[in-house]
């Protein structure tokens, strides 16, 4: 088996950090199983010379760090990847805020990792490149004569062309994924909309229902849906349900029903609007008031770009107004932490809680949405209200799904959802848990890597036809 070579933006070095964020969950498992190398920044920034990379080994993995220079990390993570990919992939053009120094400072960035990840490369390396940072890695390595199968997998949505040709410069930089041999997504939704794109935008020849010949050689897409670990995670939340710090959590609640988010503190993940929706639920329904406590677990991230400052702010200023307006001395309706915890303790809450509420405007997939149905106690499950704009909603048909702009329609999920019989509870949660056991994490990794070696026309895990 050729060793494999994970890269991506951030690298998940085991320093036993409760860091948040999807990809390193996905990641790790197929690492440690088959051996190998994940490289990309250290996550530090420095104003001197470059240093040599860094290298830490442990469990079969060698983690390889390289730290970014000032400039970079403004104009490749903050500018170009934070201000401008994220919120057009998200469906955001209002919020993109392009410069041509960012792009350049992107297309640097992409050219440096391609120099470091050089000196550790091997010619049958199998190089897997993750997410929407690292879009033209495939050239640059190719630039400099690697022939390497290169896959690339993007987390985030990937829009329709309406949206993508919004980008300036998407000429240069969408056509860069040719140069990968495999271009995986999360949905067939996302998939479809790449090969509109090429089929529409490029003229590119399709050469059978899921490969496209680019000039730099023929090109794959297939549709991978992240999963999640699911009977690991009902197994952690079993027993994490019954630690010291879930029971004080349920204590301090005095026997009230808890609903529960966890969201990186990110505008597609919709949080003023479901609290929005959560005050429609204590007006419209005040049978609920002093009867639920919902809790909003919400890490900052990307503190250095204003929107996330001021988005801080409005969640801030809409949980005060709601705890000022209807809670009691004795009831707070909302808690709003801004604190990560690891995945035992969400795991636990989790499965205390009686509704996990996952709206987000957008989302590639939303893992928390997957680990909430994992985590359930399947003979009295909680429910989920999923937004019908998360990627999860394709695998997590039988959940509540929701339009998260309407909240009065939310409202209703979640009166519907406190007050659902046991029963449909029931059904609804097996019906899930069925389908994500199906696409259990396990597989993920190796569902990708097995279409990324095999030759062209073997492919599964692909789009179907007609797309
Ligand atoms: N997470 C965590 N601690 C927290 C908040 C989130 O470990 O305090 C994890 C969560 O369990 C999930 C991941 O971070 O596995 C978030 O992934 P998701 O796809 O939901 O969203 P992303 O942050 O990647 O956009």
């Amino acid at each position: 088996m050729a060793r494999l070579v994970v890269v991506s933006n951030r690298v998940g070095i085991p320093d036993g950090s409760a860091r948040a964020g999807g990809l390193e969950v996905a990641i790790r498992p197929a690492l440690k199983r088959r051996g190998g190398v994940w490289f990309g920044w250290s996550g530090r920034v420095s104003d001197d010379a470059p240093e040599p990379a860094r290298t830490l080994d442990k469990d079969n993995v060698s983690y390889v760090t390289v730290d970014l220079q000032k400039d970079d990390y403004e104009e490749f993570y903050n500018g170009f990847a934070n201000r401008v990919l994220w919120p057009i992939l998200h469906y955001r053009l209002d919020l993109a805020e392009f410069t041509r120094r960012d792009l350049g400072g992107y297309f640097r960035v992409n050219g440096f990792f391609a120099k470091n990840l050089e000196r550790i490369l091997r010619p049958d390396d199998v190089i897997w490149v993750h997410d929407y940072h690292l879009m033209p890695l495939a050239k640059a390595l190719r630039e400099r004569g690697h022939k390497n199968k290169i896959g690339f997998f993007i987390h985030v949505p990937f829009p329709p062309e309406e949206i993508i040709t919004a980008l300036p410069n998407h000429e240069q930089l969408i056509p860069a994924l040719g140069y990968y041999n495999l271009v995986g997504f999360q949905t067939e939704t996302d998939a479809a909309n790449f090969a509109r794109y090429l089929a529409n935008e490029r003229g590119l020849r399709r050469l059978d229902a899921n490969s496209f010949a680019f000039d730099e050689g023929d090109v794959r897409i297939g549709v991978f849906p992240v999963g999640v670990e699911t009977d690991t995670l009902q197994r952690l939340a079993r027993r994490a349900v019954d630690s010291t710090f879930v029971r004080e959590v349920m204590g301090s609640l005095s026997g009230r029903a808890m609903i529960i988010g966890v969201d990186r503190l990110d505008y597609s993940k919709g949080i003023p609007e479901r609290m929005d929706a959560f005050e429609r639920l204590l007006t419209n329904f005040p049978r609920w008031r002093g009867q639920v406590t919902y809790l909003q677990i919400t890490p900052r991230s990307r503190t250095d770009i204003e929107e996330y400052a001021n988005l801080g702010r409005q969640v801030g200023e809409k949980v005060g107004r709601i705890n000022g307006a209807y809670g009691e001395a004795s009831w707070t309706p909302v808690r709003y932490i801004n604190k990560a915890h690891s995945r035992t303790a969400l795991a636990g809450l989790y499965r205390a809680a009686r509704a996990g509420l996952v709206t987000p405007l957008r989302d590639g997939m939303n893992l928390v949405a997957k680990e909430y149905v994992a985590a359930q106690n399947p003979d009295d499950p909680g429910v989920l209200i999923l937004s019908r704009f998360a990627g999860a909603a394709r695998e997590c048909s039988a959940a509540l799904l929701v339009n998260p702009y309407d909240s009065e329609g939310v409202a209703i999920a979640i009166d519907r959802a406190l007050a659902m019989p046991l029963d449909e509870r029931v059904q609804r949660h097996a019906a899930n848990y069925r389908v994500l056991k199906q696409n259990d994490l396990s597989q993920w990794a190796e569902r990708f890597l097995g279409v990324l070696e095999r030759p062209r026309g073997a492919a599964s895990g692909a789009l179907p036809e007609g797309l």
